[in-house]
């Protein structure tokens, strides 16, 4: 399993995370795109949510 987060500060809200990964991520009342409560990543949706993200937004947290 592996912790992913959202860093708001660089997330422009393109919609991809919660377009693509709909059980993983939402949009947040701030506009900002958002890990699920409660949800846990598996390496591979991990390394996916990754990827998907165009500003390098979506990192593993610790
Ligand atoms: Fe924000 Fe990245 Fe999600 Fe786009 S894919 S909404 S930039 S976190």
């Amino acid at each position: 399993m592996a912790k992913v987060k959202v860093n708001k500060k660089t997330c422009i809200n393109c919609g991809t995370c919660y377009s693509v990964m709909q059980d993983h991520f939402d949009l947040g009342d701030d506009g900002k795109a958002e890990v699920k409560k409660g949800i846990s990543f598996t390496e591979e949706e991990a390394e996916e949510a990754i990827s998907i993200c165009p500003t390098g937004s979506i990192q593993k947290d610790k």
